[in-house]
C-alpha cells in the first residue's frame, strides 16, 4: 500500500474539496451583508458614505473572494488547506488498514502515518494554494485595465507549480508532475476535440447555406437538403470512441515491455507496484530479483538465438527443474517443483510454480482478490464521502451499485493484468521464437480490458494507467473533478 498512495491522489483530491466548501465562508458573507443592511437603515451620513467605499472598493476590484481581503484570502486559503490536507492524507493513510485489520498487528501505523512525511505534504500543498492565490491577486493589482483573467492565472498557476519543489518525498514529486500532466492533457484534448466540433458544424452550416441559395436559384422546390458525414466527421467520431482503448493499449504496452525487459527505465517504486500485480514477489520473495534477471539474461539469449521449439522449449519428458538446474541456473531451479514441465524456458522462469493454463487461473483470481480489496475500500471512502445522502435515503439502490461498479472494475483489472502475463505464453507458441514483440503484444491486447469498464469510465481508466497500473472510481471522480478544482482553489 506504501507504494500504492499515488492511487490515493484523485481521492484526496476530491475529498479535500469536500472539506473546503466554503459554507461558512458564504455565512460569514450573509452575515456582512445583513450588518451592511441595518447600517444603511441607521443611516448616517457617515455610515452610508462607508458603505459607499466598500461597494466601490469592491466594484473596482477583480477579486472574487467577497468578504475577504487579499491577504486574508491567502492566510485563510494556507491555514485551512493546511489542516483539511493533513487530515485527509493522514485518515487516507490510516482507512485502509484500519479496515483490512492490520492496525491491530502493526499499530504504530497511526503515529507514523502522522510524520513528517505527511505534515511536508500538507505544507506543501498548501503553499502552492496560497502561492496561486497570493499571485493571482498580485497580477491583478499590477494589471487593472486588463478585463480578462487568463494570464493572471496562466502566470499564477505557472510560478506556485515551483512549490512542487517544496515536496520532500521525490516519487510523490513525479507521480504529482504525471498526474497534473496527464491531466491536463487530457483537458487540453477534449478542448481540441471540442473546439474541432463546433468549426465542423460551423462548416456544415455555410454548406448547407450555400445549397439553400443554389436551390433557390435553381427553382426546384422542397428538395430535401441531405447532409452526409464528411470524413473529418466519422474521423472525429472513430477518435472519441476509441480514444480510450487506443491509449490504454499503448500505455499498457510500453508499462509491460519496460517493466519485464528495461526495468531500470522505470521509476522503482512503479516497478515494485506493478510487480505486485503478478503476484510473484509475493511468492518467491528475497528469490524473486534473482529470478526475474535470470530470466531477462537468458530471454536476451534466446531472442538473438535461432527460433523453434528445439532451440526455445524444454524437451518433453525433461522437467523444468532439471532442464534449468543444467543449462541455466542451479540456483534458480530451486524455486521450480522437480514434478513441473513447462513448454518452454521462458515460462519455466516466468511462472515456475505452474503451467501456462493453470498459471493464468491464478494469476486471474489472485488479482480479483487484490482488486476487491483495493477497489473495495475505495469505492468505500467515495461512497461515505460523497453519496452519504444516498445511502441513507436508498440504502439498496446504493448498496447495489456500490457492488456492481466494484466488480467491474476488479473484472476489468483482473482481466487486464491476465492479458499480461498470459498473452506472452500464446504468442511464443504461435511465434516460435523469444521476442521483445510478445511484451509489446500483451500489453496491446491488455489495453482492451477498458471496454469492460462502463463507457463513461473508460477514458478515465485510461488515463490512470499512464501514471498508475489502475485507476480508482474514476466516474465518481471525473464528475467531481471540476468542481474539485473550484472548490479546492477557492474563488480568488
Ligand atoms: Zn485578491
Ligand atoms: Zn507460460
Amino acid at each position: 500500500m506504501d507504494n500504492a498512495w499515488e492511487n490515493f491522489l484523485e481521492a484526496i483530491a476530491s475529498l479535500m474539496a469536500k472539506f473546503l466548501t466554503d459554507k461558512e465562508t458564504e455565512k460569514v458573507i450573509n452575515g456582512f451583508g445583513n450588518f451592511q443592511q441595518r447600517l444603511q437603515r441607521i443611516s448616517s451620513h457617515n455610515l452610508n458614505r462607508l458603505s459607499f467605499e466598500i461597494t466601490q472598493s469592491q466594484r473596482r476590484n477583480k477579486c472574487k473572494h467577497e468578504g475577504k481581503t487579499c491577504s486574508q484570502n491567502v492566510t485563510r486559503g494556507f491555514l485551512k488547506t493546511w489542516v483539511v490536507a493533513y487530515l485527509v492524507k493522514y485518515a487516507i493513510a490510516v482507512l485502509p488498514s484500519i479496515l483490512t485489520g492490520r492496525i491491530a498487528k502493526n499499530p504504530s501505523i497511526l503515529r507514523k502515518s502522522g510524520g513528517s512525511d505527511t505534515i511536508g505534504f500538507a505544507f506543501f500543498l498548501s503553499s502552492f494554494l496560497s502561492a496561486y492565490k497570493a499571485i493571482l491577486c498580485s497580477m491583478r493589482r499590477l494589471r487593472p485595465d486588463d478585463t480578462s483573467d487568463h494570464l493572471n492565472a496562466f502566470v499564477a498557476g505557472s510560478v506556485a507549480g515551483l512549490t512542487l519543489l517544496l515536496d520532500k518525498n521525490k516519487s510523490r514529486r513525479t507521480a504529482l508532475t504525471l498526474y497534473i500532466f496527464t491531466r491536463s492533457i487530457q483537458f487540453g484534448s477534449s478542448y481540441a476535440m471540442m473546439r474541432w466540433a463546433e468549426y465542423r458544424v460551423a462548416k456544415k452550416a455555410a454548406g448547407n447555406q450555400v445549397r439553400r441559395e443554389a436551390v433557390k436559384m435553381s427553382a426546384v422546390e422542397n428538395k430535401a437538403l441531405v447532409t452526409k458525414d464528411g470524413w473529418d466527421d466519422i474521423l472525429a467520431k472513430v477518435l472519441s470512441s476509441s480514444a480510450a482503448t487506443a491509449l490504454m493499449s499503448i500505455t499498457a504496452a510500453v508499462n509491460l515491455y519496460s517493466c519485464i525487459l528495461e526495468p531500470d527505465a522505470m521509476p522503482r517504486s512503479y516497478y515494485n507496484f506493478i510487480m505486485q500485480h503478478s503476484g510473484l514477489p509475493q511468492k518467491f520473495g528475497p528469490m524473486f530479483p534473482p529470478l526475474v534477471e535470470t530470466f531477462r539474461s537468458q530471454f536476451r539469449i534466446l531472442k538473438d538465438g535461432p527460433p523453434g521449439y528445439e532451440n526455445i522449449g524444454i524437451p518433453a519428458g525433461v522437467s523444468s527443474h532439471n532442464f534449468i538446474a543444467e543449462n541455466i541456473s542451479p540456483n534458480i531451479a530451486t524455486v521450480i517443483p522437480k514434478d513441473i514441465h513447462h513448454d518452454y524456458q521462458c515460462c519455466a522462469m516466468l511462472h515456475p510454480l505452474y503451467g501456462c493454463n493453470r498459471h493464468a487461473v491464478d494469476t486471474f483470481t489472485g488479482e480479483f482478490g487484490r482488486a476487491i480489496k483495493m477497489y473495495g475500500t475505495l469505492n468505500l471512502i467515495i461512497t461515505l464521502a460523497f453519496q452519504h445522502k444516498k445511502l441513507v435515503n436508498e440504502p439498496l439502490s446504493t448498496a447495489k451499485r456500490y457492488t456492481k461498479s466494484t466488480l467491474r472494475s476488479c473484472l476489468f483489472l483482473a482481466v487486464y493484468v491476465l492479458a499480461a502475463f498470459y498473452v506472452p505464453c500464446l504468442s511464443r507458441r504461435i511465434l516460435g521464437r523469444e521476442s521483445n514483440l510478445n511484451y509489446l503484444l500483451n500489453g496491446i491486447v491488455a489495453g482492451f480490458a477498458v471496454l469492460i469498464e462502463a463507457p463513461g469510465r473508460q477514458m478515465d481508466a485510461s488515463m490512470g494507467v499512464v501514471m498508475t497500473l489502475y485507476q480508482n472510481e474514476p466516474n465518481m471522480i471525473n464528475k467531481h473533478y471540476l468542481s474539485v478544482l473550484t472548490r479546492a482553489f477557492g474563488r480568488n
